[in-house]
């Protein structure tokens, strides 16, 4: 695992649904800071 993996599981890394505004943050934000639409997690483990 020496490449770098933006999606680290140790930190939570979001995406806004409406606009693909992404980010990291200590932990997931009530909507998107862009245009407050809806964020989702996308900080998981890809097999
Ligand atoms: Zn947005």
């Amino acid at each position: 695992m020496a490449y770098h993996d933006p999606y680290t599981p140790e930190r939570c890394y979001f995406e806004c649904y409406q606009c693909g505004y992404r980010s990291t943050a200590s932990k997931l934000p009530g909507g998107c800071p862009e245009c407050d639409g809806n964020v989702h997690n996308i900080a998981v483990a890809r097999e």
